[in-house]
């Protein structure tokens, strides 16, 4: 039998004002929360909404969301498939799981147009993803959209207790790639002071942060690294700036790495979770707490499920992020499979924020390298390299085939100092990178020791791996 019948369930009309509501703009320093602490919050009538209310909401918004993906020619087609005509058959938010899923292949398919809701003359801007994994995709906005992924990414930036005396240093790509004008646009929504440096020029970057005495940053955990190196390089002293937070994201990072970022820099780095298909940065971010990133519900339907049956996994199990858009005008997605692995992180948040975290992303199910059968996920090398303090702060993996058996070499650059030492110092330290690893991961590498800045940086996102094996 057809999940939905395909009669109209008896709920009134599916106007509801949330799918499109008004941009609030509270003081976000005057949150007063029940126990008398002052949380900073963008929008605390939102971000510490009861839970009953907020999935009322959702429901409200998920009809809402259906009746104009019913617009689109693809949804049309897939939702009938499994008897869905009317928004009001979706009698509970547990019916979303009876829907099928989006892939990116679909949103490939469907390139250029095939998913656009509205009409073009409504559409104000574009944005594809990196088409890191093929070709890209494509997301339209209404001013409305872009309106609500503002609002979205400010709260991103309140919780971490940035502010509008905050100047924000954005190294991110401004174009296609949605990390640049999304932040720009919440941090000026915040009332930061808004540098648009955009990715790469290092030296640029440096002199911005010393003239403004930048206080915020934005960039991908790679570039920070790096950019680290070329202040030492500089000889600058991070006493001269005034950095105080970076907003770190669009790559898997680990948390070695990111603490090795707090103590580089002397600041507070705060992970941030976005992609294009979800407008991209503002999906979900750190608090001040640092304990998984919150997921703002009123916009996205988030569900964990298992990547092989589809099917959705209790609280706190490892499985693929699947969501679905609960604001967007222009292109609604359903059940989108983003790939990313990741779990519900159980629990309250000490900041009483009522929106579900996610623990850090540990990758891309795609990402995952198979290694003489092992399953092995870049991530899990990269942090027991970073744990390491004799290792730098740039490494590549790379896989060979040697005759029927895959290699695995870790190239890792290592501090400068540690050259000057003689060739037996060298190769225990190799020695034990080797044993720290294989104890991570099960697979013994070889390892290559590197000096600094001798391994490509990328602007963007870091390209870790080089698989050098045959196809077939
Ligand atoms: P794009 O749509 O091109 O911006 O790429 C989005 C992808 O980048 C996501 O699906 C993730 O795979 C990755 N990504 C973004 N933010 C993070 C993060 N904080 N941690 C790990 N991976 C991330
Ligand atoms: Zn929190």
């Amino acid at each position: 039998m057809l999940p939905f019948p395909g009669a109209p369930g008896g709920f009134g009309s599916c106007d509801h004002p949330s799918a499109v509501a008004a941009i609030t703009n509270p003081d976000p320093n005057d949150n007063e929360k029940g126990d008398g602490m002052k949380v900073p919050a963008w929008n605390p009538a939102i971000e510490f909404m009861e839970r009953e209310a907020l999935e009322r909401q959702q429901l409200a918004s998920l009809r809402k969301t259906l009746e104009w993906a019913l617009e689109t020619s693809f949804y049309r087609r897939r939702l009938t498939e499994v008897g869905l005509t009317h928004p009001e058959d979706l009698a509970s938010l547990r019916d979303l799981r009876n829907l099928p899923f989006t892939t990116k292949e679909d949103l490939r398919a469907a390139y250029p147009d095939g998913l656009l809701a509205v009409d073009r003359e409504q559409v104000v801007r574009l944005h594809t993803s990196s088409g890191t994994t093929g070709m890209p995709t494509v997301i339209y906005h209404t001013q409305g959209d872009i309106d609500r992924w503002t609002e979205l990414v400010a709260r991103c930036i309140v919780a971490t207790g940035a502010t509008a005396r905050d100047v924000f240093q954005n190294m991110t790509g401004y174009g296609l790639f949605t990390g640049g004008l999304g932040l720009h646009y919440g941090a000026e929504r915040v009332g930061m002071l808004v540098i648009p440096a955009s990715s790469g020029n290092t030296g640029r970057q440096l002199q911005l942060m010393k003239h403004f005495q930048t206080t915020v940053l934005h960039a991908t955990p790679s570039y920070l690294l790096h950019l680290h190196s070329a202040l030492a390089e500089e000889d600058v002293a991070r006493e001269q700036l005034g950095l105080r937070k970076a907003f770190i994201g669009a790559e898997p990072h680990s948390e070695q790495t990111r603490h090795k970022i707090e103590t580089l820099f002397g600041i507070k780095a705060y992970n941030s979770y976005g992609l294009s298909e979800m407008n991209g940065p503002g999906v979900a971010f750190e608090c001040e707490h640092q304990a998984g990133l919150h997921l703002w519900e009123d916009a996205f339907i988030l569900e964990v499920i298992d990547p092989q049956t589809g099917q959705t996994l209790p609280e706190e199990e490892t499985g693929e992020i699947v969501m679905t858009t609960l604001q967007r005008r222009a292109t609604p997605l359903l059940r989108y499979r983003t790939r990313d692995l990741s779990r519900l992180v159980g629990g309250h948040c000490p900041c009483g924020r009522t929106h579900r975290r996610v623990a850090r992303i540990l990758g891309r199910s795609d990402d995952m390298l198979i290694v003489n059968g092992v399953n092995v996920f870049p991530s899990q090398i990269e942090g027991a390299l970073m744990k390491m303090p004799e290792v730098g702060t740039n490494y590549l993996i790379q896989l060979e085939k040697r005759g029927a058996l895959d290699r695995l070499v870790v190239k890792a650059e290592i501090r400068a100092h540690l050259f000057a030492g003689d060739r037996e110092t060298l190769s225990a330290l190799r020695g034990r990178i080797s044993e720290r690893l294989r104890s991570a991961i099960l697979v013994k590498p070889v390892v290559e020791l590197r000096e600094p800045g001798s391994l490509p940086v990328s602007e963007g996102k870091a390209q870790r791996v080089v698989d050098l094996r045959p196809a077939f």
